[in-house]
């Protein structure tokens, strides 16, 4: 049995964090392989490692003085070794890192030294061997990830290491400069490693127990979803439900190898586990809810609408040229209206007026703003009978008015748009329904 854990900055956050991921990895000799995050907060208004070197890098391309920005950080590193105990000195290692800033190593650079700062440690104080990710983690040229490449280097170079720890977030371009995945991605990091060494389970920890039902800002101490399909994952991540870096599950998800969701503080907990596919039968009709707000409709509308042939693809084509994805597009017979995210359409909006104008002629375009999109989400809808009827009843008796409905044939989903001030009423009725009354 071989385990990939990756553990998040909070997690690593100081020496006492530490002792906590030693206790977990050395409970099991299935966990083999390790992938440390930066340290994150260790309080709410803590600064992320992370966070600290882009500010050393912004000072230095602004060809500021960096050596006070830089003290915390080696601060908080020299505080960990010495709490632990640790032999080791990374004073060399900082000489080496102050010496390619002054040399302008990039904005990579800078950012990745948390994950490589704290691979050594950890590595150390485990008795693990140390793999600077530069070495087997590869981005082509145009600083895209090279799966092929990097399964090959890292297969090879795990090939007789029993136990290591793999710096995460970051890897290396052909011409040696390193690279990083966007933030969080050192849980992509992981997802790779596992998918290397064909790990039986990625174990990912971080400081919740896994997803939750519902947003824990808006319903009280929501159920914990203890097994999610990564489809079903998709489309609660795509509205905000955010525990995973979103790219993370692409590698495993290809190898068959499930992800499970741990907490560092409180390691007996189950998590979830995420899956491809499972005959586990979901405990609640639903497994998870999430929306989000800050949408707006564009209405339009012609008479004959249906019978016009590209009606629908020139409308479209006119957010495409102003750069607008569209979110959903339900549509009538001499409707269509086409959701899209307000923040982003806010400044294209009297170009893309004026472009449907010229495509399609409509009658009337109308825009509504203040929309909430809640996706309710769930394997178990597709063999029960009545869960369109029971959102839309628990909604009505809470006074909710439904403006949009939209529900592909996978029937994995149904996704119902609200006014903004509805948002949270509407995820308390449907959460009600479900989980708290179980129908
Ligand atoms: N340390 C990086 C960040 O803060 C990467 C990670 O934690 O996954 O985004």
């Amino acid at each position: 049995m071989i385990k990939v854990v990756k553990f998040g900055g909070s997690s690593l956050a100081d020496a006492n964090q530490f002792k906590k991921v030693y206790d977990i990895i050395k409970a099991e000799d299935s966990r083999r392989y390790v992938v440390p995050s930066a340290p994150g907060k260790r309080f709410s208004d803590d600064k992320k490692v992370t966070d600290l070197l882009y500010d050393c890098y912004d000072r230095v391309s602004r060809g500021d003085d960096f050596a006070e920005a830089f003290s915390p950080i080696r601060n908080r590193y020299n505080e960990i070794i010495d709490e632990l105990g640790l032999d080791i000195s990374l004073e060399d290692e900082y000489a080496k890192i102050k010496a390619c800033f002054e040399a302008r190593a990039g904005r990579d650079y800078a950012a990745s030294r948390g994950e490589y700062l704290n691979g050594i440690i950890l590595a150390d104080y485990l008795g693990f061997e140390f793999i600077d990710s530069a070495d087997v983690i590869f981005f082509n040229n145009s600083g895209v990830y090279d799966s092929e490449s990097t399964a090959l280097a890292l297969k090879k170079r795990l090939q007789n290491v029993e136990y290591a720890v793999i710096p995460g977030f970051y890897g290396s371009m052909p011409n040696d400069t390193i690279k990083t995945f966007s933030r969080g991605g050192s849980d992509i990091t992981g997802s790779i490693v596992a998918s290397a060494v064909s790990a039986d389970l990625y174990e990912n920890w971080t400081d919740v127990s896994g997803f939750l039902i519902a947003d824990p800002r808006i319903i009280e101490d929501p159920k914990p979803i203890t097994t999610i399909t990564y489809k079903e994952l998709r489309e609660l991540a795509y509205m905000g439900a955010t525990v995973l870096h979103e790219e993370a599950i692409f590698p495993v998800r290809k190898a068959g190898i499930p992800i499970n969701i741990k907490n560092t503080n409180s390691p007996d907990d189950s998590g979830t586990m995420i899956v491809e596919s499972t005959s586990q039968k979901p405990e609640y009709t639903i497994t998870g809810i999430a929306g989000k707000t800050g949408f707006a409709v564009v209405n339009i509308e012609k008479d004959m609408m249906n019978s016009e042939l590209g009606f629908g693809r020139r409308v479209l084509e006119v957010f495409e040229k102003n750069g607008i994805s569209f979110e959903h597009m339900p549509s009538g017979i001499d409707t269509m209206s086409v959701i899209v995210h307000l923040a982003e359409f806010a400044q294209k909006e009297q170009e893309i007026l004026a472009g449907l104008h010229r495509n399609v002629d409509p009658d009337s375009v109308e825009i509504e703003t203040d929309l909430a999109l809640i996706a309710v989400v769930g394997r178990g809808m597709k063999a029960t009978r009545g869960t369109a009827g029971r959102i839309f009843s628990s909604l009505a008796h809470s006074h909710v008015n439904v403006k949009m409905i939209d529900q592909g044939s996978s029937e994995l989903n149904i996704i119902i748009g609200v006014e903004e001030k509805d948002f949270e009423k509407a995820t308390k009725a449907i959460y009600d329904i479900f989980v708290t009354q179980r129908l």
